[in-house]
Order: C-alpha cells, then structure tokens, then sequence
C-alpha cells in the first residue's frame, strides 16, 4: 500500500470542490457576497479556462490573514462545530481558494477600509504566497484563476467543443441570475471576451429584481406567496406564476428556472420541485412539457438545517421538524393557486 504524496492528495481533493467552470464561479460569488459586496463583476476569458476574474467592493481581506487565505482549512467563517449550526455565511469550510490554487494560477488584489493601498498577491499551487506588491485598487478583492484545470488535463478536455462551452457559459448565467435574485440589492456583471453577457444593477427587492431578470412581463403574470406559520423556525416567501397555462411568459422546458433557496442559498430541494412539478401537471392536465419560472425562499431556524452534505452546498438536510412545517405549506402553496385560478375562471366565464 502507498501513502499518497501531499501534492496527489491536494490535487485529488481540490477536483472535487472545483469540478467545472461554474463550480469557480460559484464558490467566490459566495466569497464576495459574505465578504458584504454589493457590487460584482465576474469577468471570463474563453469561457473562464484561461482566465477568471472575480472583482468586488466588499470588506477585504486583512493584511494579517493575507498569509492563510489560500490554505486548506483556513477560514475566517467558522471556529468550531457550535457554529457550524448557526452559520449564516455561504462558506465556512476554508477549501475554495485553496483547491483553486491547486488547480490554476492564482493571484489576488484585496484591500480593506483600513488599508492605504491595495496589494497584489501571486500564490503557488499549494496556497502559500509566490509575491506580494502594492497595487491601485480600490476596497474589496479581486480574483483572478488563470490556466484553469492546466493539471487535469482530462477535465480541461471536457470543454473541447464550442458547445460544452456555450452550455457551461448559460450554466454560469443561471447560476448568477439565482444570486442576483435572492440578493436584489447587489449589483452582478457577467462578462465573456469583454461582451456583456448578463447584469443586473441594485434594485429594491426580489420583485424588481426578478422583472429585470425575466421581464416586466413575467413578473406581473406572478403571484406573492408570503408563508408565516405559527413557529417562527419557518417561514416561506417567493412568486409563482398565476396562470401556468401562459406558457410563453413563464414555461421553459427543464425545471432550471425553478429556483429554490433556503435562507438565500440556493438549494436541489426535490420535495419542493415535485410540489410544483404536481401542481403544474394538473394545471396542464397531464402534459408536462413546460416548467413555471418560480422563485421560493425558505426560511428554516439554521439548527434544523444541515448544509455541511457535498462540496457545492446545494444538497442539504432537514431535520424532521421541518418536513412538520412543509405540510400546511404545501396546503397553503396549493390552495392560493388553486383559489386564483378559480378567481380567473370566475372572471373569463
Ligand atoms: P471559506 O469561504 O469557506 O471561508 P475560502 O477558501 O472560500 O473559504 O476563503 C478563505 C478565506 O479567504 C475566507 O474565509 C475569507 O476570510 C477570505 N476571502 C476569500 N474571498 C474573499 C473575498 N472576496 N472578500 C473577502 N475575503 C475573502
Ligand atoms: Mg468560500
């Protein structure tokens, strides 16, 4: 038997919380936005595999964590496991700078409020720092991963075609669309080869927020769903179509424009999807060949939540309580649909 050597294993473990282009894109919008941003410019040349670059206006790193931020396990998020049941940032695990570093080439601009000056830092594939210099930015921090997979070749090869990269490309969209829903107040820039691809500035609240995703249109072909049950571990907030049957406003033919998040994360809820998925088959009668735009945010006490699953976050576990409080929801979720389309019969006849 082998004892692997350190560079195998960080490079093992690394391809596994960076697995795709999205995946990057993923783990440091989430940096940005628990470091408090509220502007995010996410900037990708060919489509992110030969550099990406991550700017923000958020807190910045301070020069005295600067040496460990691209260590495994170093995080400025959690300190032991009773925090782990109240965090309320996305990350806390400390893997995403330091798997990116072993899998391209990092380097990192940061300054906080307290700083004179920006500084610029290289690291090496083990997170440690290469160089340091000062530089011109402003608050906040940039990322930038170059040569992205240059060690996995086979990974690399994955988005040989022009079409493996156009899907990753709207993948990544999505991805930014569904955090620049849930966070309105957040600005989002997405740019590939210098073109615009999609943004969005600081509005109000998720309602504009969605208009400017999706179109005035869409959003006033929605209702509100405003959930408050008797516990105050659970709440539920979101808009769902009002008329399923307007396909061309709100149908698409996969359920991704069904975005679901507890406590702003966005999350694989199946038990929800199916509750949409049932709802709309019986609104179609049977024919399930397109899928509502639906946005629906659980708010759980964090203690009945475990997030800590799989690397991307986006499966989790509800403690049994919730699935208590899920039953008058789905009631609740059924019967406002039920009574508006009723009301629109009503009307129409
Ligand atoms: P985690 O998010 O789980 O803490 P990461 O590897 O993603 O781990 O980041 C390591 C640390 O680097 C964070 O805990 C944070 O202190 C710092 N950091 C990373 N990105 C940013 C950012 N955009 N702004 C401020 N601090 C950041
Ligand atoms: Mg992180």
């Amino acid at each position: 038997m082998n004892k692997l050597v350190p560079s195998v294993v960080r490079l093992i473990s690394s391809g596994q919380v960076i697995h795709s282009i999205q995946s990057v894109i993923k783990e440091l919008i989430e940096n940005s936005l628990d470091a408090g941003a509220t502007s995010i410019d996410i900037k990708l040349e060919n489509f992110g595999l030969d550099k990406i670059e991550i700017r923000d206006n958020g807190c910045g790193i301070p020069a005295t964590e600067t040496a460990y931020m691209g260590q495994k396990h170093y995080t400025s998020k959690l300190r032991d496991m009773q925090d782990l049941s109240s965090i309320m940032t996305y990350g806390f695990r400390g893997e995403a700078l330091s798997s990116l570093c072993a899998v391209s080439d990092v380097s990192i601009v940061t300054k906080t409020q307290t700083d004179n000056v920006s500084t610029f830092y290289e690291l090496h594939y083990d997170g440690t720092i290469k160089k340091s210099k000062p530089s011109h930015y402003g608050q906040g921090t940039s990322i930038i991963a170059c040569n992205l997979f240059k060690s996995l070749p086979v990974r690399r090869q994955v988005y040989k075609t022009n079409k493996k990269c156009k899907e990753e490309l709207k993948r990544i969209e999505d991805l930014i669309i569904s955090y620049a829903i849930i966070k309105p107040t957040v600005r989002f820039c997405l740019k590939h080869n210098k073109s615009v691809i999609w943004q969005k500035c600081q509005v109000a609240d998720i309602g504009s927020a969605i208009s400017v995703a999706f179109g005035r249109a869409v959003f006033s072909e929605m209702i509100t769903i405003n959930y408050k049950g008797e516990d105050p571990a659970f709440s539920l907030r979101g808009y769902i179509p009002k008329n399923y049957s307007n396909d061309e406003l709100t149908g698409r033919s996969n359920s991704d424009r069904c975005f679901i998040y507890i406590n702003q994360r966005p999350v694989m809820f199946k038990g929800v999807l199916q509750a949409i998925k049932h709802h709309y088959l019986a609104c179609q009668k049977g024919q399930i060949n397109k899928w509502p735009i639906a946005i629906l945010d659980f708010t759980i006490d964090s203690k009945l939540v475990d997030v800590n699953v799989e690397s991307s976050k986006t499966q989790v576990y509800l403690s049994f309580k919730v699935y208590q409080f899920q039953f008058p929801l789905f009631i609740e979720l059924y019967n406002t649909i039920d009574y508006l389309m009723l009301t629109l019969k009503l009307k129409s006849s």
